[in-house]
């Protein structure tokens, strides 16, 4: 028997209509190429989605086609969230940062019919558009005064297209499981993967992503939005604000750049940020120079890699701000865990609750998560055994898109394998030790390369860590740290090692440390170990004979 009650469905749209009328002066503030600080309100974000619409409708994009994005953080790349895929299409959020080859597979593999582009990202579709192969035409996201010079034959201008177009739009109605936003993971190896995401799930993670213990969001918190906007939706914070009328600060192209975070935050009264670990490094360095006090941020959320305890530690002593670590993916909306503390918990010292907030965090609801041996064996959470990370739940990926029956990402039992290995706690606090692929196994014990990256970076003197595993003929593998250090840093071997006696097992110890000008990247900024691991394809352990 059905329950009697309506099933309107879950929309992106509905959301535009909600805070359209709930919190119609609430305000949108972004940094853009061609603005400094431009300002507006939920109204008006909400009609130029409108306007945008129609001009979608009239450029004759079909429901269900994609349109790409190649866009910083700011307010038209917020117009275009909601007004793709309100409309019914597909809203392809691309990142500028990825190897030109990527982006250009990306966009003919997802058959982008447009491309709404940054102007400070043109000089790249310019060189790539020969290559695209169904792109109608670049929209410039700027004004008449700002657009480029041009090669491409049909560039139009974002404030042109859509000035004279009405702002009334009867947004359609469809299923709540229809396509709304499409995001390509940026694997190493192969080529990148889309994850394409519904109204419903986008929806149901939105609400999950607002609540209390997770990222909190009320209408009186002003969030400035660092994580990108070209990844994963940019934590689904675009529409978690719009759910309770949060105000919502952009930094635009400027998102590595202390100094306009910390202004941003202080000029606009910012209560919680959120960003990924490399972000707070340049921000807390920021302010370390120059004295300055960002009072106002209570709340940080950071995620995407692990957070080092030294971010966590200088948050909360030099400037009173807690610290909320969590997990996700691509795959996963992003949102699949967040720190939070339990009352069961009991009273924790600052160590002990730093000890904590340096894992991944605990579940939120709408996500299953455990952890599985090499049988597929759940393991028990006794903060101790490693394995597979497995979830699922209605944001989780089930295909990849266009790869539908021939990469099936779920094990028998509709459980999807995140590639990561952890460990979770009595109290469902889950930590991530590697990546199953970067796993170092010494003698057949697990090493976590995560954990000494941690206790590398909180040396005074290192700017950056990476351990990997090499190979070593008494153990198989042995862990090797890579690190950079601060400018004109200096850090004898011995020194760094005898750094994690009393903070690591003994036997997890690195063999070895060398000192590099810099590590090798992904477009998303994590090291990239593989890259890393082939650099040191020949290195051999100085106890190895
Ligand atoms: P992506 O799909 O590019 O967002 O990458 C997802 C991967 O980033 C995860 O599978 C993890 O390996 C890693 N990751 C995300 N958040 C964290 C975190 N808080 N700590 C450690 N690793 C993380």
């Amino acid at each position: 028997m059905h329950g009697l009650m309506m099933d309107t469905p879950l929309l992106i749209s509905s959301l535009i209509r909600f805070a359209d009328l709930n919190y119609p002066d609430r305000e949108i503030v972004s940094v853009t190429a061609d603005n400094p600080l431009h300002r507006y309100t939920y109204r008006e974000a909400f009609a130029r989605s409108r306007k945008l619409a129609n001009a979608l409708r009239k450029l004759g994009v079909e429901p269900g086609e994609r349109v790409g994005t190649l866009a910083w953080n700011d307010y038209r790349h917020f117009e275009l969230y909601y007004a793709i895929s309100g409309s019914g299409m597909v809203c392809h959020t691309i990142n500028p940062r990825l190897y030109p080859e990527q982006v250009s597979y990306i966009v003919n593999h997802a058959e982008d019919q447009y491309l709404f582009v940054d102007l400070l990202v043109m000089p790249l579709v310019e060189a790539l558009w020969p290559t695209f192969k169904g792109v109608k035409g670049v929209v410039v996201l700027t004004n008449e005064a700002s657009m480029p010079d041009s090669q491409i034959p049909n560039l139009m201008c974002y404030e042109t297209l859509i000035a004279d177009e009405s702002d009334e739009f009867d947004w359609p109605e469809f299923d709540e499981n229809t396509a709304s936003a499409l995001c390509y993971t940026s694997g190493t190896t192969g080529n990148p993967k889309g994850v394409l995401y519904s109204h419903r799930s986008t929806l149901l993670h939105a609400f999950a992503g607002g609540l209390p213990d997770v990222l909190g969001f009320s209408g009186h918190d002003t969030a400035l939005m660092i994580v990108p906007m070209f990844h994963v939706n940019g934590w689904g914070i675009p529409f978690s604000s719009a759910i309770v009328g949060a105000k919502v600060v952009m930094p635009g192209p400027k998102m590595a750049d202390g100094e306009v975070l910390a202004a941003l935050m202080n000029t606009e009264q910012v209560t919680v940020a959120s960003g990924v670990p490399t972000i707070w490094l340049a921000l807390l360095a920021y302010l370390e120079a120059s004295g300055e006090k960002i009072p106002s941020v209570q709340r940080v959320s950071v995620g995407g890699a692990a957070c080092p305890r030294s971010i966590i530690e200088a948050f909360d002593q030099k400037h009173g701000i807690t610290v909320h670590q969590g997990w996700g993916m691509t795959e996963t909306s992003p949102l699949g865990t967040i720190f939070k503390v339990k009352p069961t918990m009991g009273e924790l010292t600052k160590d002990e609750l730093y000890d904590l907030q340096a894992k991944q965090g605990c579940g939120v609801f709408g996500i299953e998560m455990r952890i599985t041996d090499e049988n597929n064996e759940p393991l028990p959470w006794d903060g101790e055994a490693f394995g597979t990370l497995k979830v699922r739940g209605p944001w989780v990926i089930k295909d990849y898109f266009k790869l539908e029956s021939v990469d099936n990402p779920l094990d028998e039992e509709g459980w999807f394998d995140t590639g990561d290995v952890a460990t979770i706690d009595p109290h469902g606090v889950m930590q991530i030790t590697d990546r199953t692929k970067d796993v170092i196994k010494s003698g057949g014990e697990w090493i976590s390369s995560i954990d000494l990256e941690n206790v590398a970076v909180g040396h005074p003197k290192v700017a950056e860590a990476a351990v990997i595993g090499r190979y070593h003929p008494k153990w198989t593998e042995r862990p090797l740290l890579v690190v950079v250090l601060h400018e004109n840093a200096e850090l004898p071997k011995a020194d760094m090692l005898a750094w994690f006696d009393g903070k690591v097992a003994t036997w997890w110890k690195p063999n070895d440390v060398v000192v590099v000008d810099e590590l090798p990247h992904t477009a998303t900024g994590k090291v990239n170990k593989l890259g890393l691991r082939e650099q040191f394809a020949d290195y051999a352990f100085p106890d190895a004979d």
